[in-house]
């Protein structure tokens, strides 16, 4: 890669199709791989994400919103695409970019047939969520004879799947809660598909559920962080890539006498003689505040550069006193050194926040390393 000389996002596809290859050696051969591409392919970008995944062989992709659904459509994908967490409000932008919705509640499945019915749709394809537990969207056993009697009511929609979420597959404490999630959905996906008289694409885990609950993969596996690179587990992240790496440049070294403060509010007072340099990313790009104060850091020539003072807007300044570097060289805000994760945990957040932070003016660069 050329030396960043303005903050931008690098996209290295081959790690994706390698994170890819990975978490598909863990499950079966014949089980679908649905790619979650919402938030902007997790901060990267999601239609060159899209487009590789679809090289590399996935069925399906899930979105959260319709407006991303249109997004991919837009640009030419045309396998699936599950909408998770459709509105009424988006029907027309579904129908129009053949997405396929989520329906989780009895007022969307009453809501979308009555729209399926008035625009003469035929098996308009739908999936149905249920809920076990996490207590975000989805039906529950006793919606079970309600859908089934407004499902054999029309012909306007076909069930595609069945699905649930997971609430804490990547915890091994939450173990024994984890797998009475999957049985509450084997057991109401079993009664509702009776219930439908055909069978429908079944799938729960994640990302952690692939790697922590091979027995529950059903028909289908939907993973979104794994592919970006992080297993939700540090034996796992060995053998993932981070496919986003943030860098950025130095704009300007500032040397500061004892008794001078940097940045707003004097959130900084220097002790001795300190070297800092200015970058070009604040807390618009995505570098929480919550990082001001030496609690977040930056690389730079392979050395820690903590944060001085609190997070602007658009810059922050880094202590280099012990760096040697000068205004042009490149800056590593994440990638390999330190990891999303790394960065995400000094303000006890997770890399999931981290990644879809990166606003959406940082340039992203698609390359392959
Ligand atoms: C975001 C999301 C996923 C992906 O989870 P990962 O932990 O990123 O693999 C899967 N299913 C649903 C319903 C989601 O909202």
């Amino acid at each position: 890669m050329p030396k960043a000389n303005e903050t931008l996002l690098e996209i290295d596809l081959n790690a994706l199709g390698d994170n890819y290859k990975y978490l598909t050696s863990k499950i079966k051969k014949n089980t679908k791989v649905m790619a979650v591409v919402k938030a902007f392919g997790y901060g990267s970008d999601a239609v060159a994400v899209a487009k590789e995944l679809v090289h590399c062989g996935v069925t399906y992709f899930a979105v959260a919103y319709a407006g991303e659904g249109a997004t991919l459509r837009n640009a030419g994908i045309q396998i699936p695409i599950l909408v998770l967490h459709p509105l009424p409000t988006n029907f027309d932008l579904i129908v129009n970019s053949c997405l396929e919705p989520s329906i989780y509640s009895r007022k969307m499945l009453h809501d979308f047939i009555a729209y399926a019915e008035a625009k003469s749709q035929k098996e308009y394809p739908i999936h149905l969520k249920i809920n076990t537990g996490l207590n975000r969207l989805g039906f529950k056993s006793e919606d079970i004879s309600f859908i089934a009697e407004m499902l054999a009511e029309t012909k306007s929609v076909k069930v595609r799947s069945v699905f649930s979420h997971l609430a804490a597959s990547e915890d091994a404490a939450q173990r024994e809660f984890t797998l009475r999630q999957i049985e509450a959905f084997r057991s109401i996906s079993t009664t509702l598909t009776n219930a439908l008289g055909y069978q429908t694409l079944l799938h729960t885990v994640n990302t952690s559920g692939i790697i922590n609950f091979p027995e529950a993969q059903f028909d289908m596996v939907r993973t979104g962080i794994g592919l970006y690179g992080f297993g939700n587990d540090p034996r796992e992240n060995q053998f993932l890539k981070p496919v986003a790496t943030l860098k950025t440049v130095i704009s300007q070294i500032h040397t500061i006498e004892a008794g001078e403060n940097v940045g707003y509010n004097m959130g900084f007072n220097a002790k001795s003689r300190t070297r800092t340099a200015t970058l070009p990313i604040g807390h618009a790009d995505g570098i929480s505040r919550a990082f001001g104060k030496g609690v977040g850091w930056v690389t730079i020539h392979g050395k820690k550069a903590p944060i001085v003072g609190n997070v602007c807007m658009d810059m922050i300044m880094v202590d280099v006193t012990n760096i040697d570097c000068e205004e042009g060289d490149e800056v590593e805000v994440f990638g390999e050194n330190p990891t999303a994760e790394e960065l995400a945990l000094a303000i006890q957040s997770i890399p999931y926040e981290l990644l879809t932070a990166v606003s959406q003016r940082i340039k992203r660069v698609i390359c392959r390393k």
